[in-house]
Protein backbone atom coordinates (compact mmCIF):
# COMPACT_ATOMS: atom_id res chain seq x y z
CA UNK A 1 0.00 0.00 0.00
CA UNK A 2 1.14 3.53 -0.85
CA UNK A 3 -0.44 6.56 0.06
CA UNK A 4 -1.20 9.22 -2.48
CA UNK A 5 1.59 11.57 -0.09
CA UNK A 6 4.02 8.99 -0.50
CA UNK A 7 3.84 9.53 -4.19
CA UNK A 8 3.60 13.14 -4.20
CA UNK A 9 7.18 13.38 -2.46
CA UNK A 10 9.52 11.18 -3.80
CA UNK A 11 10.96 11.89 -7.21
CA UNK A 12 9.89 10.19 -10.18
CA UNK A 13 11.98 7.41 -11.00
CA UNK A 14 11.15 5.27 -13.38
CA UNK A 15 10.49 1.47 -11.90
CA UNK A 16 11.61 -1.23 -14.49
CA UNK A 17 9.24 -4.16 -13.81
CA UNK A 18 10.11 -7.55 -15.25
CA UNK A 19 7.03 -9.27 -16.82
CA UNK A 20 7.38 -13.00 -18.57
CA UNK A 21 6.73 -12.50 -22.38
CA UNK A 22 2.74 -12.51 -23.53
CA UNK A 23 2.72 -13.90 -26.92
CA UNK A 24 1.27 -10.90 -29.08
CA UNK A 25 -1.12 -12.77 -30.81
CA UNK A 26 -4.04 -11.37 -30.03
CA UNK A 27 -6.54 -13.95 -29.12
CA UNK A 28 -3.51 -16.16 -27.75
CA UNK A 29 -2.65 -15.62 -23.63
CA UNK A 30 0.87 -17.64 -24.74
CA UNK A 31 3.87 -16.99 -22.51
CA UNK A 32 7.33 -17.61 -23.67
CA UNK A 33 10.16 -18.33 -21.97
CA UNK A 34 11.60 -14.83 -22.07
CA UNK A 35 11.50 -11.90 -19.91
CA UNK A 36 10.47 -8.45 -20.93
CA UNK A 37 11.08 -5.11 -19.02
CA UNK A 38 7.71 -2.72 -18.66
CA UNK A 39 9.77 -0.76 -21.22
CA UNK A 40 9.42 -3.22 -24.07
CA UNK A 41 13.37 -4.70 -23.91
CA UNK A 42 13.91 -8.18 -23.72
CA UNK A 43 16.37 -9.42 -21.02
CA UNK A 44 19.53 -12.00 -21.53
CA UNK A 45 19.72 -13.77 -24.41
CA UNK A 46 16.32 -13.28 -26.49
CA UNK A 47 17.74 -12.43 -29.78
CA UNK A 48 20.79 -14.88 -30.17
CA UNK A 49 18.07 -17.60 -28.77
CA UNK A 50 15.82 -15.96 -31.72
CA UNK A 51 14.81 -18.52 -34.73
CA UNK A 52 15.66 -17.20 -38.00
CA UNK A 53 14.00 -17.65 -41.38
CA UNK A 54 14.79 -15.37 -44.76
CA UNK A 55 16.78 -12.51 -41.92
CA UNK A 56 13.72 -12.17 -39.75
CA UNK A 57 14.06 -13.37 -36.53
CA UNK A 58 11.47 -14.54 -34.50
CA UNK A 59 10.71 -16.47 -30.96
CA UNK A 60 8.02 -18.91 -31.83
CA UNK A 61 5.11 -19.26 -29.06
CA UNK A 62 4.64 -22.36 -27.77
CA UNK A 63 0.90 -21.81 -27.52
CA UNK A 64 -0.43 -21.04 -30.79
CA UNK A 65 3.18 -21.19 -32.82
CA UNK A 66 3.04 -17.91 -33.87
CA UNK A 67 5.86 -15.56 -34.31
CA UNK A 68 6.62 -12.92 -32.05
CA UNK A 69 8.87 -10.94 -34.24
CA UNK A 70 12.03 -9.37 -32.28
CA UNK A 71 14.81 -7.02 -33.59
CA UNK A 72 17.20 -5.58 -32.37
CA UNK A 73 17.53 -1.41 -31.45
CA UNK A 74 19.98 1.00 -31.13
CA UNK A 75 18.62 2.86 -27.37
CA UNK A 76 20.26 5.27 -26.25
CA UNK A 77 23.49 4.00 -27.47
CA UNK A 78 22.52 0.58 -26.01
CA UNK A 79 21.52 -2.53 -27.91
CA UNK A 80 18.18 -3.79 -26.89
CA UNK A 81 16.08 -6.30 -28.53
CA UNK A 82 12.36 -5.70 -28.78
CA UNK A 83 9.08 -7.64 -29.60
CA UNK A 84 8.16 -5.96 -33.12
CA UNK A 85 5.57 -7.59 -34.26
CA UNK A 86 3.58 -11.10 -34.65
CA UNK A 87 2.96 -12.87 -37.64
CA UNK A 88 0.00 -16.02 -37.15
CA UNK A 89 1.02 -19.49 -37.66
ZN1 LIG B 1 0.63 -17.35 -29.10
Amino acid sequence: MSSAADQASEPKAPVLKINVLKCRGEACNGLLAYEETNEGFLLGQALLLADEVDGKRFLPCPECGGRNLVEEKDVAGKMRTCVIGFEAA
